[in-house]
């Protein structure tokens, strides 16, 4: 095999390339990317460079030198428009065209459009690209009034970088909770109320039906109440960039499906990132769109190419921050698991239980705890439903045994010690 081209040029593209050569291929490994800029973070985006806190050199995913010692070629500003199966070649928008051994899609995604009225107007703007942040961070002078539809975890950093810049700041929610995608009722709460508290005006259940203005944007109609606004900022989540993919049949719910080692139905075709959807352990087809799935998935990729052994598997996380908060997430619960809370001086976590077995957790403001979960379901230890709800016990007590019985005499014996002391 000599040649492994990528489309894309972003976080699951890079890691893939690194991956390929950490494992010993010595082929050509070309990246088409679409943006102009060398391939960069997204993370970043709507926290340190909304508020002017990062410099944008850190913003690369890797230095210049890297790809060169590493015989890596990015094309930047080089968008793949199509690719054929069955020659096994790509076209770029030039019209030029190139031949691979293998291909992997890693093109990740885009915000989702919000068609109403208004979305057109100047001062309209999604969040994806570091073009995307500079152009938002120009506008979030103190005193702008800046409305954001859409509270899910990009909305809501937005709302707390653009309060951090004293923006008045309105975050308008379809859903009855904000995160309602991402995280339970309490967690959800506790970031609404700390965004309440920095003064940002949460609306749940909101209905968002029209943006006002001559040229320029002036308001938000919400609920029929009109809500002046200087900027506006839609996040109601993405879509995958799939057009290359059009005419072939590799396509499942608008994504990419991938099995399990992150190949596609076609053997010579492979998928990573945000771009993909793939059979979860809770048993279904997801995308997820983090750093983390998109660096495991491109271990995965580089190794299926290669023909060389799967990487372990790894328990999906994901975090958020806002304002000084941290949300970390890990694991995937399924229908029916049973949320369980656990309260801490200065945080909370909510534990997933599978019968025995913890399935996820969102964990606020307790880093240990975050780490000790995501062991226990990578090991599937057992546990007993008393103990988690006990915030007494750390979760990290509960990693070392096999058995619930095991867990529950130790937990016995650390109480009696308690009760002596
Ligand atoms: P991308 O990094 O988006 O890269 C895809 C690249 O492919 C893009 O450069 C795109 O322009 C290019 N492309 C698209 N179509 C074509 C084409 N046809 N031809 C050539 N190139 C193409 N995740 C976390 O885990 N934690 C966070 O806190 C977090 N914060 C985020 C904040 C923001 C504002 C955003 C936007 C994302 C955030 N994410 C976060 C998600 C994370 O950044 C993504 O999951 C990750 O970047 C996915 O990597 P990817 O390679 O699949 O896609």
């Amino acid at each position: 095999m000599n040649s492994i081209l990528i489309a894309g040029a972003g976080q699951a593209a890079i890691e893939t390339a690194a991956a390929l050569r950490a494992r010993g291929f010595e082929g050509q490994v070309c990246l088409f990317g679409a943006e102009r800029k060398f391939p960069y973070q997204r993370p970043p985006l709507s926290k340190q460079i909304l508020t002017g806190k990062m410099d944008l050199s850190a913003l690369d995913l890797r230095a210049e030198a890297f790809y060169t010692n590493k015989n890596i070629k990015v094309r930047t500003d080089t968008q793949v428009t199509h690719v054929d199966p069955a020659a096994r070649t790509i076209q770029l928008e030039s019209g030029e065209t190139a031949s691979y051994d293998k291909l992997l899609i890693a093109t990740g995604a885009r915000p989702r459009p919000l068609p109403i009225e208004g979305s057109h107007l100047k001062g309209v703007c999604y969040l994806r690209s570091l073009e995307d942040a500079l152009n938002i961070q120009q506008q979030l002078l103190p005193g702008n009034r800046l409305v954001i539809i859409g509270g899910g975890y990009i909305g809501l950093e937005v709302a707390a970088s653009a309060r951090t810049m004293g923006c008045e700041v309105s975050v308008c929610e379809m859903a009855p909770m904000v995160m309602s995608r991402q995280v339970d009722g309490e967690v959800a709460s506790l970031f609404e109320e700390r965004h309440r508290a920095e003064g940002v005006n949460i609306r749940c259940s909101a209905r968002v039906s029209a943006i006002k203005g001559v040229d320029s944007v002036e308001a938000v109609i919400v609920d029929g109440e009109s809500v002046p606004a200087d900027l506006v900022i839609i996040g109601v989540g993405a879509i995958p960039n799939t057009e290359c993919l059009a005419n072939t049949d590799l396509l499942t719910d608008g994504a990419l499906w991938v099995d399990a080692n992150c190949r596609s139905r076609d053997p010579h075709i492979y998928g990573a990132g945000d771009v993909t959807t793939q059979l979860r352990a809770n048993g279904l087809n997801m995308r997820l769109e983090s750093v983390q799935n998109a660096a495991h998935q491109s271990k995965a990729a580089a190794a299926a190419m290669l023909g060389q052994e799967p990487p372990r598997d790894e328990v999906p996380w994901f975090w958020s921050e806002q304002y000084d908060m941290k949300l970390q997430i890990a694991g995937l619960p399924a229908e029916g698991d049973e949320p369980i809370v656990r309260r801490f001086d200065n945080g909370i976590s909510v534990v997933y239980l599978n019968r025995d077995i913890v399935s996820a957790v969102s964990v606020v403001g307790n880093p240990r705890e975050f780490m000790a979960a995501k062991k226990l379901i990578i090991k599937k230890c057992p546990v007993k439903r008393d103990q988690i709800a006990d915030s007494g016990i750390t979760l990290k007590e509960l990693i070392q045994f096999k058995t619930g019985d095991e867990v529950e005499a130790h937990v016995d014996k650390l109480r009696a010690k308690l009760q002596e002391d």
